[in-house]
């Protein structure tokens, strides 16, 4: 085959703004031009700590200069004081370290069938999804995902996952037989458009587990790490799972991710049963345990849990004023999605020209996702370039804007 003429050689698998940034600081971005942009996408939930935190710069500088890369061959000090921290702060009991969400998930869903299979029930492998979920895109969490536009041409999709409706509990309950290894939930989906499940219904899916002997699963590849106003969002429910997967803000953009899990669930997990060549290495624990020592000073969550409310009471007030654009605020903590009445794309857009990057979702959503350490100024500031976004996507802007043409 020939070489394409194409300019770019990033494989096209993104459909890329046309909007590139040199730097970095807090919650403000620049652009190659030099431009300014309020930064509510934090690289979809990871940047939780802004751009450039000098608590996280001078943790991975140290590091640099020290060590970067060690085998899991050997011990890795900085490695068990994270874990022993992620520990601390949840209902684990181990941790294992990967890259990234989808491989943290990956040994989730491996550990769950490992466990039935070292308590002699090798026939235990399937799993009990939900509709709207996301779970990654490797070949195994592209199944746990479950949706046909992701799937669609890779070939039979991995066996083993029971997709049910998001918060059915019946339907559950019937889902479950003498196959079943797990429930797999997010507390909050993010992907699928900021949807919560009730508290009733997680609860609910704790009582069938512990009834069926099976394990449940927390994706908090998104929600974990401070993002919904806790360390974990399931800790809003008052129900713990038996293996939860982080990721995405864990090493506040160095990428690592994490399989944490009860003891009683990792039991069929041995020497050579699960490995990572990164895994957990010590740039991405470095830059993990930096994240740990400012997310558990006292009142970071307050924090959190402030600015929630003042930046939702605002996108209420602004619903109220463009009811032909916006219609309804979702989601926890910082974890907030707008839904729209125009299509979502057509405000992410309006909103990038007003210099505010958002996210879109599923359910027509749009997605805010702004740096934890977001202050008052700045959720105003966003809500004013909402604003105008919203203008210019009223129905009679456009109708000035025809007749002025
Ligand atoms: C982003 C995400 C993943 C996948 O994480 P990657 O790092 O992209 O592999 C998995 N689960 C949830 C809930 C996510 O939001």
């Amino acid at each position: 085959m020939t070489k394409s003429a194409s300019t770019s050689h990033l494989l096209p698998v993104f459909a890329r703004a046309d909007l590139a940034f040199t730097s970095g600081e807090g919650v403000w971005l620049t652009a190659i031009n030099g431009e300014r942009y309020l930064d509510f996408t934090s690289g979809v939930a990871v940047n939780s700590l802004g751009h450039c935190h000098p608590h996280l710069v001078a943790a991975l500088q140290e590091q640099a200069t020290k060590l970067w890369h060690m085998s899991n061959l050997f011990k890795s000090p900085d490695g068990e004081r994270l874990a022993a921290r992620l520990c601390e702060e949840s209902f684990s009991d181990y941790v294992f370290f990967a890259n990234s969400g989808a491989e943290a998930m990956e040994c989730a869903i491996k550990m769950a069938r490992h466990y039935h299979f070292s308590k002699g029930q090798p026939e235990r492998t399937r799993i009990i999804t939900f509709e709207g979920a996301f779970h990654g895109r490797t070949l195994g969490t592209l199944a746990a995902t479950g949706a046909a536009k992701y799937l669609e041409g890779y070939g039979k999709p991995l066996e083993g996952f029971d997709q049910m409706p998001f918060g059915d509990i019946e339907a559950v309950k019937k889902a479950v037989g003498p196959n079943t290894a797990a429930i797999l939930i997010e507390p909050l989906q993010g992907e699928g458009g900021v949807r919560a499940p009730s508290h009733a219904f997680v609860r609910a899916l704790r009582e069938l587990c512990d009834e069926s002997g099976i394990l449940l699963i927390f994706d908090e590849v998104q929600t974990g790490m401070g993002r919904t106003g806790s360390l974990f969002a399931h800790q809003r429910f008052g129900v713990t799972p038996d293996i939860m997967s982080l990721a995405k803000a864990l090493g506040g953009g160095f990428p690592i991710g994490a399989c944490l899990a009860t003891a009683e669930a990792a039991a069929g997990m041995a020497p050579g049963s699960h490995g990572s060549t990164f895994g957990g290495n010590p740039l991405a624990v470095a830059a993990a345990n930096a994240v740990m020592d400012v997310m558990l000073k006292p009142g970071f969550f307050d924090h959190v849990n402030r600015m929630s409310l003042l930046f939702k009471q605002k996108l209420a007030s602004a619903v109220d004023s463009f009811p032909s654009v916006i219609s309804e605020v979702r989601g926890e903590g910082l974890l907030i999605g707008l839904k729209a009445v125009v299509p979502s794309g057509d405000l992410v857009a309006a909103l990038r020209d007003a210099k505010l990057l958002t996210v879109g979702a599923g359910e027509n959503v749009v997605r805010f996702l702004p740096p934890l350490i977001v202050n008052e100024a700045e959720i105003e500031e966003a809500i004013q370039r909402l604003e105008t976004a919203c203008v210019a996507l009223s129905p009679s802007a456009a109708q000035q804007q025809g007749a002025a043409s």
